[in-house]
């Protein structure tokens, strides 16, 4: 057993059972501070470390965006949980190229991401929360944030726990389950809140579905592998479906303009990634193959096209972002 499970089992002997979100929460803090989990030697890969391609889709929106709103100068980059940094570095290539040289303000948590995310990006500046960001217009991208923020379940209006049981954890009580993630809530209201005062666009990409009340979505992976929850806690990622409609009504309620939500194929075949992958092709012959590879994998049905899902926040004096309608 680790030192990280011990206590956490300590805790739950000295103090009771913890909730699903205290329980998420510790974990997934434990797990992004002690190691970087990103890519083929890690737990799991996502569309950033595929493809350059996405980052430069989205350096390509973000920039447009920002030059149909006027090219305010002191508009900011910024990305939550960024990972190993490479998003930011493909899409800062083409907002550089389109003449945006703003700062870069990365929300990370993780001191091992932070390293990475330094080397990535020179001269980036951290924040703990969204809550610290400054008063600035933001052009403003989360992969794969949300669905790793801690969130609650309930079994018929009771709050679902992580006891111990026979020796090893178990969840209390099992049934029906309705999800809610009040740090989700709280992270898309301050963002939304800072593009109103402020001005700019958030661009949110995340799996999970657009309506409520799709039962339990919580989910663990290892090894690109899913794992049983409560197996080996805080040695796997723990996420769940992102629930969209929560979304939108958080950013609504700030007076944000909020787009339609897309699927992640049809949001990039819009912005051109097709294009985009035969002109890497003509550059590089020799990959052709893994190019094409990776354009199926972050547009097919199969693969990431669907599951992934695109929405832009917006300030409604920002004009919205290309791909959405
Ligand atoms: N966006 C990246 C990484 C996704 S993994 C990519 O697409 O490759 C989730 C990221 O969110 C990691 O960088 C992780 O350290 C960060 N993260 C998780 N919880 C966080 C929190 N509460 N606050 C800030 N960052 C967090």
């Amino acid at each position: 057993m680790t030192p990280f499970e011990r206590a956490l089992r300590d805790r739950i002997s000295a103090d009771g059972p913890i909730t699903v979100e205290a329980y998420m929460e510790a974990c997934n803090a434990h797990y992004y501070a002690t190691r970087d989990p990103l890519g083929a030697s890690g737990d799991f890969t996502t569309a950033p470390e595929i493809s350059q391609m996405f980052g430069e889709m989205i350096g390509a929106a973000l920039a447009d965006c920002w030059t149909r709103a006027g090219a305010p100068a002191d508009a900011v980059y910024v990305e939550l949980g960024p990972g190993r940094g490479t998003l930011a570095a493909d899409a800062l290539r083409v907002m550089r190229q389109a003449g945006f040289a703003g700062e870069v303000h990365l929300v990370e948590t993780s001191p091992v991401l932070r390293e990475a995310q330094q080397r990535a990006v020179l001269g980036a500046h951290f924040h703990e929360f969204v809550g610290d960001l400054l008063a600035k217009p933001m052009l403003l991208v989360a992969n794969e944030f949300l669905d790793a923020l801690p969130i609650r379940q309930h079994v018929n209006g009771v709050e679902r726990r992580v006891t111990i049981a026979a020796g090893g954890l178990a969840f209390d009580p099992d049934g029906e389950i309705v999800e809610l993630s009040p740090a989700r809530e709280r992270a898309v209201h301050a963002v939304a809140e800072r593009l109103v005062k402020n001005g700019g666009v958030a661009l949110f990409i995340d799996y999970g579905h657009e309506g409520s009340g799709r039962g339990d979505t919580l989910q663990a992976v290892r090894d690109h592998r899913f794992a049983p929850v409560l197996a080996d806690p805080g040695e796997q990622d723990l996420t769940s479906h992102v629930d969209f409609e929560a979304v939108v009504r958080s950013a609504s309620a700030t007076g944000a303009a909020v787009t339609p939500l897309i699927s992640q194929r049809e949001w990039l075949g819009r912005l051109g990634i097709e294009a985009r992958a035969a002109a890497l092709s003509r550059f590089n012959p020799e990959h052709a193959n893994e190019i094409q590879a990776a354009l199926h994998r972050l547009t097919t049905g199969d693969a990431m096209g669907e599951l992934f899902k695109v929405i832009a926040i917006h300030s409604p004096e920002w004009p919205a972002p290309a791909g959405f309608e």
